[in-house]
């Protein structure tokens, strides 16, 4: 049995801060599984229930509608949601805020996004970022604001950080760094109409993105007895409790790839992996002794990918403070850098408009190669 609180069937998030904002996708092409009958699946899907409460003793999970379902195994996806502003921000509940995580978020600022319309976005991290794209290609008038001092500073290097910058400024958005967004003024009809900065600045505006990240959605476990901190902490199997199993944005768990570094990853690929690792050990879980393979630890290399105007950039690892250029130019846009440990250890490779590099750059971590390796392989 599968159990969602969204109304729509499962559907790719992916596509959301591109495709689908931009138009080239309708809802249809969403869809995980567009050709599937839902009443010819072999499990049941309740979609539009929540969960509220999990009793790990009994085996028996709490559903909104008074519904309890008790189970052998249980998989914990819920993902994440948006980090909204705070009160002071003085924007709740107007119109024209928005958040991007569901169909429903999409589809709202979707209808926003119409040419000569003047989008704050706040956050410059991939969603920010993206949506600025997005917006700019549907020929909106586009100001990025970021706290930091380079866009997607939590994942990359400040010198690849203000190449972002760049693409953006020279596709026409007015990105501002080191600005934080003091407060949103709204009209007599509810509308946003201006935000005031921290620096003082005022920008006018007819909508306003945020996109300052994202928290794992546990607040459904509390008193469940599983230990919840910034995620549902599981070991290296995924395995959080017995019978529980843990996968996607709000599991996190030592990674034996990275010597065991303590892991929640926000990104696609993880969560489709580690979907498949869980079914596999929750069946391990339930079997128990009976099970004659030991269970591998869920040990991946990260690897996403953003699509930004005519760019691709393609993380797999992990950045590090010591990062060399491998291939092309930063200021070309078209490059390859590899992040090092203090050992010349290759721990994660970001490539821009070079896809073959980076599923090589994924070979590269996983075989913990050297620098060396590194610039013979992607040089
Ligand atoms: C707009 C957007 C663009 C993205 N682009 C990229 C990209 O380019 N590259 C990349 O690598 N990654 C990207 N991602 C990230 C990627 O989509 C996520 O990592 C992935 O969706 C995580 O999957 P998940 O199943 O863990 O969580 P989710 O996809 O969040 O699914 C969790 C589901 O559980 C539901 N739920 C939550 N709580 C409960 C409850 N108590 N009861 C019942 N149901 C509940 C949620 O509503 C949700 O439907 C993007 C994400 C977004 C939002």
């Amino acid at each position: 049995m599968v159990i969602g609180d969204e109304p729509h069937r499962p559907y790719d998030r992916p596509p959301l801060s591109k495709e689908f904002l931009t138009g080239p996708y309708d809802e249809d092409r969403l869809l995980l599984r567009p050709t599937a009958d839902p009443a010819n699946l072999d499990f049941t899907l309740k979609l539009g229930r929540k969960a509220i409460e999990l009793d790990v003793e009994q085996g028996r999970v709490m559903l909104d509608d008074g519904e309890v379902i008790t189970y052998e195994g249980l998989v914990i996806a819920t993902g994440a949601q948006p980090r909204r502003l705070p009160a002071s921000a003085g924007a709740e509940g107007a119109s024209g805020l928005h958040v991007l995580r569901s169909l429903d978020d999409a589809r709202s600022l979707r209808e926003d996004l119409h040419p000569g319309k003047r989008v704050l976005v706040v956050g410059a991290g991939f969603i920010g970022a993206e949506v600025a794209a997005s917006a700019r290609q549907m020929g909106c008038e586009v100001t990025l604001i970021d706290l930091a001092s380079a866009p997607l500073d939590r994942v990359l290097d400040s010198a690849s950080g203000m190449a972002i910058a760049d693409l953006h400024r020279s596709n026409g958005v007015d990105v501002r760094l080191e600005v934080a967004l003091d407060h949103v003024e709204v009209d007599e009809g509810g509308r946003v109409k201006r935000s005031v900065l921290s620096s003082g600045d005022v920008v006018a505006i007819d909508t306003v993105v945020v996109g300052i990240g994202v928290v794992p959605n546990t607040g459904w476990l509390s008193g469940s007895g599983l230990t919840v901190d910034d995620g549902v902490v599981a070991d290296e199997t995924c395995l959080a409790a017995p019978r529980v199993v843990v996968a996607g944005d709000v599991a996190k768990w030592p990674n034996r790839s990275f010597g065991g570094r303590m892991m929640r990853v926000e990104q696609w690929d993880n969560a489709i992996d580690q979907g498949g690792y869980a079914g596999r050990r929750i069946v391990a879980a339930i079997k128990g002794d009976a099970l004659a393979t030991p269970v591998e630890p869920y040990a991946p290399i990260p690897w996403f990918w953003s699509d930004q105007y005519d760019r691709k950039i393609q993380l797999a690892g992990m950045p590090t403070e010591r990062a060399e250029l491998m291939q092309g130019a930063v200021a070309d846009r078209q490059f390859v850098k590899a992040f090092l440990d203090e050992d010349d250890v290759v721990q994660g490779v970001l490539c821009w408009n070079r896809p073959r590099q980076a599923v090589l750059g994924r070979q590269l971590v996983a075989a913990g190669e050297s620098v060396a390796a590194a610039r013979e392989r992607l040089g």
